[in-house]
């Protein structure tokens, strides 16, 4: 995606720092609730952060009740994507199933089902013959059960942005790509000066949306976002001709992390590596393969006949209890280190934002996600992280 607006105008509204899901969406929400100049910097290019690296999932099994409230409110506005912001966004509701090998994640996750059908979310738990009937390419050696909710599924990444920077500029709201945030001055006692790369942009209100980025945007203006970096890769299969009219949902091994879901003809797979250690690396890494090698071996052997297309790298944006940071210093917002569920919160923290900016009162009360959280020794941690 190219930049639409060239110059950074002088002044703004707002000012929304990143151009991923959360940026676009926030800006789309913001610009459609009547904020006239919004502007979104973006040092890149739309998308080009986390976002268009995501695997897609969407889903509203979590352990954290906000989590759950967070994910069920996206999957409705993901739904609705087609008319609202107005954009085919490829979703497939095929369900996420966990597979699960201990009893003590059998016992979580039957919790975590309670109380995400306390809240109207269709989980349930299944056992393992359901499980592989379901999503035949998996064995079944070892697992107890499966937590499975038809909701869930997943969508492509850089349609959601584009449905919401097309629809925030048809609001008014200008998105400029190629302008990175080099520092952020307080003028007053709620004004900033935003200093880019391309230009200066005055404004009374900033939203850092900056992904694995955010914490040298909090440390402008003294807010301290602990978010770190730590890549996570992803690759694709060649096709697989079994699955031509297979419905195969997001399929999580919960014990290794390994999961997968249909791509076209063949399947998106990955797994997160225990060895990996924060930074901003995007280069592949062939060093987490005999890790996940065996894995596949033991929940997918068929995949490993299968050839590679192709794969990537890209950055989770992990705070230490990963769980997000929603919150604000004066004027100062941000919405960062979702921490792997950043994708599948966009359209529900949209929401969120654009009414902590406009001092309404969100339909979730988010304080708990506060930044200060941890200095006050109240992490919050999300148990169902892949
Ligand atoms: C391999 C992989 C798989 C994933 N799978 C899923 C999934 O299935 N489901 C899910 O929900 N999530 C998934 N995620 C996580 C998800 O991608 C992120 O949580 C989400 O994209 C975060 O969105 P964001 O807008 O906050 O950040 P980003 O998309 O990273 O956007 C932040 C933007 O800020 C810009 N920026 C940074 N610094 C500056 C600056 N100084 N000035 C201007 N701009 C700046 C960056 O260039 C970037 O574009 C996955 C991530 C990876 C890497």
């Amino acid at each position: 995606m190219t930049s639409g607006w060239p110059e950074l105008p002088g002044q703004a509204e707002v000012v929304v720092i990143g151009g991923g899901v959360m940026g676009s969406s926030i800006a789309f929400h913001l610009a459609e609730a009547g904020v006239r100049d919004v502007v979104v910097v973006e040092k890149d290019e739309l998308g080009s952060g986390s976002t268009c690296k995501a695997a897609g999932g969407v889903r509203a099994q979590f352990s954290d009740e906000l989590n759950i409230r967070l994910g069920a409110r996206s999957l409705e506005l993901f739904r609705r994507f087609p008319q609202r912001p107005g954009q085919e966004i490829d979703l497939h509701q095929v369900g996420y199933l966990f597979l699960l090998s201990s009893d003590d994640d059998v016992t979580a996750f039957e919790r975590n089902v309670d109380l995400q059908n306390s809240l109207g979310v269709p989980s349930r738990m299944v056992t393992a013959e359901e499980a592989r009937r379901m999503s035949p390419l998996i064995e079944t050696d070892g697992l107890l059960a499966a937590a499975f909710s038809p909701d869930d599924g997943h969508c492509t990444p850089e349609s959601v942005v584009l449905g919401y920077a097309t629809a925030a500029r048809r609001f008014g709201a200008r998105f400029c790509t190629r302008t990175a945030v080099r520092s952020i001055v307080g003028t007053g006692s709620d004004s900033f000066r935003v200093e880019t790369g391309r230009g200066s942009v005055s404004t009374p209100t900033v939203v850092c949306a900056a992904g694995a980025w955010s914490r040298e945007i909090g440390a402008m203006v003294g807010v301290d976002l602990p978010v770190s970096p730590l890549r996570r890769q992803v690759m694709f299969t060649e096709p697989l001709p079994e699955l031509h009219d297979q419905v195969t949902p997001f399929t999580i091994d919960f014990d290794s992390t390994f999961y997968f879901h249909r791509e076209g003809p063949g399947l998106l797979f990955g797994m997160s590596d225990p060895d990996e250690t924060p930074g901003f690396k995007l280069d592949v890494s062939d060093a987490w393969l005999p890790r996940l090698t065996e894995a596949i071996g033991r929940r997918a052997p068929r995949l490993l006949d299968v050839g590679v297309r192709t794969g990537w790298a890209g950055l989770y944006e992990v705070t230490p209890d990963h769980n997000a940071l929603i919150g604000s210093a004066g004027r100062f917002f941000y919405a960062t280190g979702f921490s792997g569920h950043g994708f599948l919160q966009g359209p529900a923290v949209g929401e969120v934002v654009r009414d902590l900016v406009l001092g309404r009162e969100p339909f979730v009360d988010v304080s708990a996600l506060d930044a200060s959280r941890f200095a006050a020794g109240q992490a919050r941690p999300e148990l169902n992280c892949v």
